[in-house]
């Protein structure tokens, strides 16, 4: 393997990020990962925990990076004065522009990196990654370890003829007819390119991964300058109880933010957790989370509670004061004792799995 190509992994503090700092390490000692972790100085301890931990298990640093990291303040206060007060939100995501994406665009510069992502195969998202062309994200819990833009090349109709003498070159090729028709039917709206995807896919993972990556071979794409790239040969794939049974075992440990604590309303009992790592005031939170966070981290919500006081709040339909009114209060766990017990009654096998709907939006430097 060249020593040119960086390998990088983003440690977000969530679970699977850590996770697959840990599943990289056991299997692939040879592959020497930068770690760093963007700072945004609003964390809660849990996550600073889970660093410490980590960095005990893997026996190396994990680079932090801030933004503004001259600034006296905390990255994201420096940046919220810079807005004049404006708080960030889903549609003017400022805060994951300037405290996670440029500090890890700098941190790389124009090296060629592969940077690693921990977006689970139970997860169907992309997630919020970087688009420089010198960094190329792999997805080892996937299935499909390629990112988007490397598969829309790869499935091209224009490239079929070649992806096709790849194929070719594959040893062990009893299904090669079956493969090369697939491989040969272009991309039309009766077959979207994620059915080719899939059929590629099931017809051998690793056999197709070694095509991928032949293909990238006569790209610019930093793998095209890697000599041997062990995850080519790794076909599992990793789900949420994985995750959780990665961090247990290894003794890293689950945050505590991800353990359930149980609630009364109406006589009944609720669970509620938070659900993701990140800012303790990120807006992308679910109003039982910031129950939760109002219950379980009172000074952390009043501090959430003072950036409102420049007049604008973290959710467009009320503000932190007015979600801690009793009776709101009271009306958010209701609800969501109804959607648990909804769950429950399809057998869903996580209760938490109200809290993962909102794991699918935000961006894998946050959450991950
Ligand atoms: S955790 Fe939320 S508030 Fe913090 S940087 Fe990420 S998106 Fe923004």
């Amino acid at each position: 393997m060249t020593n040119k190509v960086r390998h990088v992994l983003g440690i977000s503090g969530g679970k699977d990020s850590a996770a697959l700092a840990i599943y990289l390490h056991n299997l692939y000692p040879e592959l020497d990962i930068e770690y760093y972790f963007s700072d945004t100085g609003k964390e809660l301890e849990e996550t600073y925990q889970l660093i410490k931990n980590l960095e005990i298990y893997l026996g190396k640093k994990i680079t932090r990076i801030e933004a503004a990291d001259q600034s006296h303040e905390s990255p994201f206060d420096h940046f919220h004065k810079l807005y004049g007060g404006f708080l960030p939100s889903s549609q003017a995501r400022w805060c994951t522009k300037k405290l996670k994406l440029e500090p890890f665009e700098k941190f790389v510069g124009d090296d060629p990196v592969v940077s690693y992502v921990g977006i689970r195969g139970d997860e169907d998202r992309e997630g919020y990654i970087s688009k420089k062309p010198n960094i190329q994200s792999i997805f080892p819990f996937r299935k499909n370890i390629w990112s988007e833009d490397v598969i829309s090349k790869v499935l091209d109709n224009q490239s079929m003829d070649l992806i096709a003498s790849f194929y070719g070159g594959e040893a062990g090729n009893e299904d090669i007819n079956e493969v090369i028709t697939v491989v040969q039917t272009p991309i039309s709206p009766k077959f979207s390119r994620g059915d080719k995807l899939n059929n590629l896919l099931n017809h051998g993972v690793k056999k197709f991964n070694r095509v991928v990556s032949r293909f990238l071979q006569q790209t610019d794409y930093p793998l095209a300058s890697v000599n041997e790239f062990p995850l080519l040969g790794n076909d599992e794939v990793l789900i949420r109880e994985d995750i959780f049974r990665i961090l247990r075992e290894s003794g890293v440990g689950v945050p505590q933010y991800y353990e359930k604590i149980s609630y009364e309303v109406n006589g009944k009992r609720g669970e509620y957790a938070r659900s993701r790592s990140g800012c303790f005031f990120c807006f992308f939170q679910q109003k039982i989370e910031w129950v939760w966070l109002y219950e379980q981290h009172p000074e952390r919500f009043k501090k959430a509670m003072e950036y409102e006081k420049a007049g604008y709040t973290w959710m467009q339909e009320e503000s932190l004061e007015e979600l801690i009114q009793p009776e709101r209060i009271q009306q958010i766990k209701e609800d969501h004792l109804k959607k648990m017990e909804k769950l429950a009654s399809q057998n869903s096998p996580y209760l938490l799995d109200i809290l993962d709907e909102a794991e699918g939006t935000g961006c894998a430097s946050c959450f991950i």
